[in-house]
């Protein structure tokens, strides 16, 4: 058995295995794909101190840290299940998809989130060439740009207001005949005097040019009519989707959305099971959030283990 087990292989799992290893006690990692969103990223020019890297380079980095020390990576595999300990500080079981369970002492759940796609032509031919899903990670490669944000809840009114004063033109696009955001963020919404809001609209294509976003078509649902908007960039803001959904049998408390609900240490509601990252309820899902929660969760674990009663 372990002392730590992390589930997911992203910034958060990496730290958490690295902080776990550094304290010389058994520690794994089972994760489905290794590096995590990192792979999917191109630039990144937010990890301070690393003024510029790109995601394949910096999830292989991620890899070779938690290499350097003696931790059983198990790449390539999908964790499908969570029992709690029968006992206070007994084992924890993670069941996996290929049918093994692994039991360890603390868990430490870092299975991440997924972007909301919209599904029309266009978008994953562009995703990185202009179709971008994170504001605070690409905002500034569209400065001076035209942009469209796709989606009116807030993580959409709050990307056109943050974007609206980087870019040169923001079109906020809704499919609902109104807004859902809070009506704080619609009022600075509408005070911008470079943002557009088109509501009943349904985005139907993303259009490219030499291998950029050059326009968004949407159709007016109320005309049924085909409008087209000339832009360079497309941000996505329908939903960040926690990768939980492994977890709703297992005790371990989500929130409605999904996000598994953490305390400030790390620790979920089940004792000895911590967790870190996009998965969790803690707010702006950013690599060096993931990881300094990583870190955090681990030290936490370390901090429960040392308080067992030897068995
Ligand atoms: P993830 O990176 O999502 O990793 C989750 C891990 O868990 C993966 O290894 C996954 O395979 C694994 N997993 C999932 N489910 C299971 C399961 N059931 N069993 C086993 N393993 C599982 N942030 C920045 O700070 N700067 C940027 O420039 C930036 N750009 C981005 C660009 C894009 C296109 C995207 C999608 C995101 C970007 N982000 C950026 C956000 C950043 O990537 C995330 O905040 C960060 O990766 C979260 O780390 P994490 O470890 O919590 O989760």
């Amino acid at each position: 058995a372990f002392d730590v087990l992390v589930i997911g292989g992203g910034p958060a799992g990496a730290a958490a295995a690295v902080y776990a290893a550094r304290k010389g006690i058994r520690t794994g990692v089972a994760a489905e794909r290794f590096g995590g969103q990192v792979l999917d990223t191109m630039d990144i020019e937010n990890f301070i101190s690393v003024p510029h890297t790109e995601g394949p380079k910096m999830a292989s980095a991620l890899e070779q840290h938690v290499k350097d020390y003696d931790v059983d990576i198990m790449n390539l595999q999908k964790a499908v299940g969570l029992v709690p300990a029968k006992t206070a500080g007994g084992l924890i079981e993670v069941k996996l998809e290929n049918g093994a369970s692994l039991k360890s002492r603390t868990v430490i759940l870092s299975t991440g989130a997924r972007w909301r796609n919209v599904n029309v032509p266009g978008e994953a031919e562009y995703k990185n060439k202009g179709v971008a899903y994170c504001p605070h990670c690409d905002g500034p490669l569209f400065k001076g740009k035209r942009v469209a944000v796709i989606g009116g809840g807030n993580s959409g009114v709050e990307a056109a207001i943050d974007l609206a004063g980087i870019v040169a033109h923001v079109t906020l696009i809704e499919f609902d005949s109104q807004l859902r955001a809070d009506a704080v963020l619609q009022r600075k919404l509408a005070s911008l005097p470079n943002v557009k809001i088109v509501t009943s609209a349904m985005t139907t294509e993303i259009h490219g040019e030499n291998g950029k976003v050059s326009g968004l078509s949407y159709k007016d649902r109320n005309h049924d009519s085909v409008h087209r908007v000339d832009l360079e960039g497309v941000f996505v803001q329908i939903g960040l989707v926690p990768n939980t959904e492994w977890l709703k049998d297992s005790g371990v408390a989500l929130t409605p959305r999904g996000e598994i609900e953490v305390d400030y240490r790390g620790e979920t509601s089940i004792p000895g099971v911590f967790a870190a990252g996009d998965a969790t309820t803690t707010p702006y899902k950013q690599i060096i959030i993931a990881m300094g929660e990583g870190a955090k969760a681990s030290l936490s674990a370390f901090d429960y283990l040392i308080r067992q009663v030897p068995a």
